[in-house]
């Protein structure tokens, strides 16, 4: 009998699974694959409070951003503090960046606005013919997704004796009054207190009807990256024009709604591309992305090709923005995510009284998913945790 039992060890499910363990509950982790291979290792690893408008998210991403640096003192995650940088091409997305940095500065969230030539100077990849000028978050940070979620297991392993259980489905969990049954493909059973269900887009094995009839919808992004180019230095999250065209925090400024359309290309908008970076630390840079969606119950008809065509787009765009020595990639893949469709920002249900279901926080788990989940924790096990990250 463990007092939590977490269903999915993407990052929503390993950040529950941190907050639980801290508050002294002993915790157990059922990751389906041999370890997770979903949305959490498959994005850009881009950490930006600054993509949500000062409220509830962007405070969870303040939160996240104090957590992974603190964690990174005390373990490699690749957590890298070289702030986030939006380039803006146009008169009216310049003007919105201004309009960004009085927003952000009334909530003590500092940036600075720079220059076409300022940025040149700092990131002489960036095209002179692109970029009008910036706004740069000093305070943000950027990981590397393909190692961070192993190297955090490891270590909460270790420290505070969390058990991750790996090529473990749970197919089933049963409500036993005052506590649950969960059920496992491999044939085990362990009870829990309490179980808390991250599993992210995975709808088919567990309350599928349920979710069917969700206001959710699924999300399916073309990624790549470029072979390692080592002699180039790109740091930071690179957030471009399309991108302010398309973040939360830009939506509400007073400008927003005189944003010029003309000015993008249509087919970025037929497959929701904006175009974002992040140079690994490998020195390969990571070129995405674009957004086609389907219904939870039809997320099926997304498919699983990678479409040429919408890469060479995002290709087409990313080349009017950087000069790079070489643009030959190393790897293309699809990402995929759920969301909700309307109003909520995040899907919770808490089915029978011990079970609590939460995923389709969509495209802001790797900044806002930490934060959330210390909430979520104290709210479910009734306990208060300190307001400032703590680590073991
Ligand atoms: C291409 C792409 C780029 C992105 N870029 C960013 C970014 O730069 N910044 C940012 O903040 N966010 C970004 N995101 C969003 C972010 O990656 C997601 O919000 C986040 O990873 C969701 O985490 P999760 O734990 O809910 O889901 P997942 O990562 O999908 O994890 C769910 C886990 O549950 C497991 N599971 C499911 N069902 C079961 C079961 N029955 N039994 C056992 N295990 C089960 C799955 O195997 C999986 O490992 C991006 C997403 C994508 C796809």
């Amino acid at each position: 009998m463990v007092d939590v039992a977490i269903i999915g060890s993407g990052i929503m499910g390993t950040f529950h699974a941190y907050h639980a363990a801290l508050a002294g509950k002993k915790v157990i982790v059922f990751e389906k694959d041999q370890q997770p291979l979903e949305s959490t290792v498959r994005n850009f690893g881009q950490v930006v409070p600054s993509g949500f408008a000062p409220g509830r998210w962007h405070r969870y991403g303040r939160y996240a951003t104090e957590l992974y640096q603190s964690l990174q003192t005390r373990c490699d995650i690749g957590i890298r503090n070289f702030g986030s940088i939006y380039l803006a091409n146009t008169e009216d997305e310049a003007l919105l960046l201004e309009e960004l940095q009085q927003q952000f500065d009334a909530v003590d969230y500092p940036s600075a606005l720079l220059t076409a030539q300022q940025i040149l100077e700092k990131w002489p990849s960036v095209k002179p013919s692109y970029v009008r000028s910036g706004l740069f978050f000093h305070q943000e940070v950027s990981s590397e997704p393909r190692k961070m979620i192993h190297a955090l297991h490891r270590y909460l392993e270790e420290t505070l004796n969390i058990e991750f259980r790996y090529l473990s489905a749970v197919h089933e969990i049963n409500d036993l009054g005052s506590r649950v049954k969960i059920s496992t493909s491999r044939g085990a059973h362990v009870e829990a207190a309490t179980c808390i269900v991250c599993n992210g887009r995975d709808f088919k094995y567990l309350f599928p009807e349920l979710f069917e009839k969700a206001d959710i919808e699924m999300v399916k992004l073309s990624m790549m990256v470029t072979k390692p180019l080592p002699e180039i230095s790109l740091p930071g999250n690179i957030l471009t024009g399309l991108t302010i065209r398309r973040y939360e925090s830009f939506k509400a400024l007073p400008s927003y709604a005189n944003l010029d359309p003309s000015r993008v290309n249509p087919l970025t908008v037929t497959h929701g591309i904006h175009v974002l970076f992040k140079q690994r630390i490998d020195g390969s840079i990571v070129i995405g992305d674009s957004h086609h969606y389907a219904d939870a119950a039809q997320s099926d008809q997304l498919g699983f090709d990678y479409a040429t065509e919408v890469g060479n787009i995002i290709l087409q765009e990313a080349q009017q923005i950087l000069e790079l020595p070489s643009w030959e990639l190393a790897a293309q893949w699809n990402g995929f995510y759920a969301q909700m469709k309307h109003g909520e920002a995040i899907f919770e249900m808490q089915p029978v009284p011990n079970i609590y279901i939460t995923t389709a926080i969509g495209g802001k788990g790797m900044t806002a998913a930490a934060g959330y989940a210390k909430e979520n924790i104290e709210k479910i096990l009734g306990v208060a945790l300190a307001e400032t990250p703590q680590i073991p």
